[in-house]
């Protein structure tokens, strides 16, 4: 890309039409809330003017679409939901201004579920996104749109974000690469916030090398966010150099199980082959606690849901509710007319689980399976380098297919959910 810029065969402020009217043909497809026409022509005129001057930055024309509930100043910021519609965002996510330090160029925001709660994009309140491989099917979810705009090329790379699996679940489900960083490597400055134990900042692309120079460009400690991790950042695309041999694979054989789609398994056999031939060991190893995964994160992340979704009042952000006669009445009112089901579903779920008399059962047991979870990982990791496990048990189900069923639903993210409990990255 860079070097077409460079040589002048062709111009940001170019790239920036034919990306968005690429966007306005698939349209249908309802991948983007809102396209950011008048910032990406005006940033393309910045770059290319860099350009000329031989300052190019790392990211430079790169086109990027990011899910909609990362902050963008002066742009509308809805997390997929009624209560957010019309909710203007007033400064930049630490992620947003690194990408455009470097030349990216932020096409739009894309469509979600609401807050980050779903698996396959049926939960936004601006309609759900179809997968653009058959339109007839989920592209997964949350972050169900900028799964799309990658796989559909109406953007070089997205952003989303990846709390129990919204970033590997749609890449997966559309076709593309999807990377959940290690919880802290990315600022989550400007990123709402949904389970802040367990939320991550996450890379979509068409190849591993482009979510790696992505990555190189968010990654790294941000005084805004204490939860960022004081550590180096590597050159993670110097570092693709495909080299595995010596390497020791670990194969978790509660991830193979006979609940799997054959499709998965048989893609998981394929991987498997090829990383022999390229000189890996593979080795079977156990992650024990696997089946309370689902169990643990749907206690954690609705509980710490429904304290992070408590400022959500009518009174301090977005909508507020129309003739009322007490601020509790502003309170229900604002809130049952801007939250669809399944956000009242957890925030429900998260204050029952947090409760006095039902906290020990819960909450207090869910955090120690975590560490147990947790505990598995670090032994794991104790005898391999990378584990190879699939992304999803079954490939992309039907529109409609899952919404009346939200356990079935749940279901989808099992094999997601465990790396956000003990916080290492995943592909
Ligand atoms: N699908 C999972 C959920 O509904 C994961 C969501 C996410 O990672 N934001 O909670």
């Amino acid at each position: 890309m860079q070097e077409y810029l460079q040589r002048n065969e062709t111009s940001c402020v170019a790239l920036v039409e034919e990306y968005l009217s690429r966007s306005e043909k698939l349209s249908s497809l309802n991948a983007f809330v809102t396209v950011l026409a008048a910032r990406a022509r005006a940033q393309a005129q910045r770059v290319d003017a860099k350009i000329t001057t031989g300052h190019v930055g790392k990211l430079a024309g790169c086109i990027i679409a990011v899910k909609d509930l990362l902050a963008l100043k002066g742009e509308r910021l809805t997390c997929g939901s009624r209560i957010l519609e019309n909710f203007i965002s007033s400064y930049d996510a630490t992620a947003i201004t690194r990408l455009e330090q470097a030349g990216a160029i932020i096409i739009g925001k894309t469509n979600m579920d609401e807050f980050a709660m779903g698996s396959s994009n049926e939960n936004s309140a601006f309609g759900p996104v179809k997968n653009p491989r058959n339109e007839a099917y989920v592209p997964g979810g949350s972050s169900g749109g900028s799964a799309v705009a990658v796989a559909a090329h109406m953007a070089m790379a997205a952003l989303g974000s990846d709390t129990g699996g919204s970033v590997r679940q749609p890449a997966a489900l559309t076709g593309v690469v999807g990377l959940k960083p290690t919880y802290g490597r990315v600022s989550r400055w400007g990123l709402v916030a949904f389970a802040s134990s367990l939320d991550q900042v996450g890379v979509f692309a068409n190849a591993v090398e482009d979510a790696a120079r992505v990555l190189e460009v968010i990654a790294g400690v941000d005084e805004r966010d204490s939860t960022s991790a004081p550590v180096a950042v590597p050159q993670y695309a110097q570092l693709l150099t495909g080299e595995i041999r010596g390497k020791v694979i670990g194969l978790p054989k509660e991830y193979l199980s006979s609940g799997v789609q054959p499709e998965i398994l048989a893609a998981i056999a394929r991987a498997k082959l090829l990383l022999e031939k390229g000189g890996a060991t593979l080795k079977e190893v156990s992650l024990p606690h696997t089946q309370h995964a689902i169990a643990a994160y749907y206690v954690i992340c609705t509980a710490e849901a429904s304290s992070n979704l408590a400022r959500y009042d009518g009174a301090h952000y977005g909508r507020r509710a129309q003739n009322v006669n007490s601020l509790e009445e502003l309170y229900v009112k604002s809130r049952s007319e801007g939250f669809g089901p399944e956000v009242k579903r957890r925030i429900m779920l998260g204050t029952y689980v947090l409760s006095s008399g039902y906290y020990d059962a819960y909450y207090r047991r869910a955090m120690k399976v975590r560490t147990l979870i947790r505990r598995d990982f670090e032994q794991a990791f104790q005898q391999c380098d990378a584990l190879l496990t699939p992304t999803t048990p079954t490939t992309a189900f039907k529109l409609g297919e899952k919404v009346s069923d939200p356990l079935t639903m749940y279901l989808s993210d099992i094999f997601t959910v465990s790396m956000n409990l003990a916080g290492v990255p995943a592909r």
